[in-house]
């Protein structure tokens, strides 16, 4: 069963240069790149995607970060796709997350923490929805 999971490369990351290797992992991992773009996100859709943390302190933190600079997001496809996208991105607090893993080596802070990764099936969906139209995910089979 191919399933499928979204990304967001943050903006500390884009803004270090660290998209490709970002990619490059994620690729050599096992994932197809069936979507990507490189957009900026206003503040309304940063508060509608992150909605659920609304009432947390970093609320306000982490919408400032996320609309401070441009992102990459994408959506890949894999067997496991959530879990296993989940494992190679890391703990939330980089200071716990294993080393190899792209928060380990790639954040700067908990908030700052390079990568988003959904934590459900059902997340994945409601978040790729939110910046790709069904004619933007490439579904015919390609390699890469
Ligand atoms: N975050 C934060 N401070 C915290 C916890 C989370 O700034 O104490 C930010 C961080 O960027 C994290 C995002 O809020 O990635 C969403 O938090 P969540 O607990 O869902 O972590 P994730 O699923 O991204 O690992
Ligand atoms: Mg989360």
């Amino acid at each position: 069963m191919i399933d499928r999971t979204f990304t967001i490369i943050k903006p500390n990351a884009v803004a270090d240069g660290n998209t490709g290797k970002i990619l490059d992992m994620i690729i050599a991992a096992g994932f197809r790149v069936i979507g990507l773009k490189l957009t900026c996100m206003d503040r309304n859709q940063a508060q509608k995607f992150y909605a659920i943390h609304r009432d947390r302190p970093f609320f306000g933190e982490l919408v400032d970060f996320m609309t401070s600079g441009p992102v990459v997001v994408g959506l890949l496809e894999k067997e496991h796709a959530v879990a296993d996208l989940r494992r190679l991105v890391g703990a939330t607090d980089p200071a716990k997350a294993e080393p190899g893993t792209i928060r380990n080596l790639f954040a700067r802070s908990v908030t700052k923490n390079a990568i988003h990764a959904s934590d459900s099936d059902e997340n994945a969906r409601c978040e790729w929805s939110q910046f790709f139209t069904e004619e933007e995910i490439i579904t015919a089979d390609y390699r890469g």
